[in-house]
């Protein structure tokens, strides 16, 4: 397996690079909206930690990550009325793996309605924002 390689979107996303549409952040973790969604409320979960995906990732870092994917899969639900939450992760390009810093996806499902193809078509900036304050205002509480 290639070494982690911080030139890779997520990493430049986690330093304030490039822009993404915030759900959710703490020390070590940081939850976004994905650009090209496969359901409507389609986040990406992701560790401040740099690793390539779960194979090369510290123990601590999967320990500190699962609890908020639980949290936020949680919110997700309840933001977007979901019957069910899929939640996914590819490591290496064999399995679907396109950016190589750890990534969940969090991805709202609904009785009867097809998954989009994975790393399909853009969301407008418009409809990313307003998906991310539904997760926030179920956070808040
Ligand atoms: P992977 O195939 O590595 O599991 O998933 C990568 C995901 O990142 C895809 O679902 C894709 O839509 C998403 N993605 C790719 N580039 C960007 C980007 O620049 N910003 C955001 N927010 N998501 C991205």
């Amino acid at each position: 397996m290639s070494a982690y390689d911080d030139s890779n979107i997520f990493a430049k996303i986690l330093r304030g690079e490039i822009p993404s549409t915030k759900v959710y952040e703490d020390t070590d973790t940081l939850a976004f909206m994905d650009v090209m969604p496969q359901s409507p409320g389609h986040f990406l979960v992701v560790p401040k930690a740099p690793s390539r995906n779960l194979l090369d990732a510290a123990p601590q870092t999967l320990a500190t990550l699962f609890p908020v994917v639980q949290k936020l899969a949680h919110a997700a639900k309840e933001a977007f009325a979901a019957d069910g939450i899929f939640v996914a992760q590819l490591n290496e390009a064999p399995a679907g793996q396109t950016v190589f810093h750890l990534h969940v996806h969090v991805i709202p499902r609904y009785d009867g309605i097809a998954l989009k193809p994975h790393a399909g078509g853009m969301e407008s900036a418009e409809i990313l924002a307003a998906q991310a304050d539904k997760i926030r205002a179920v956070l808040a509480g």
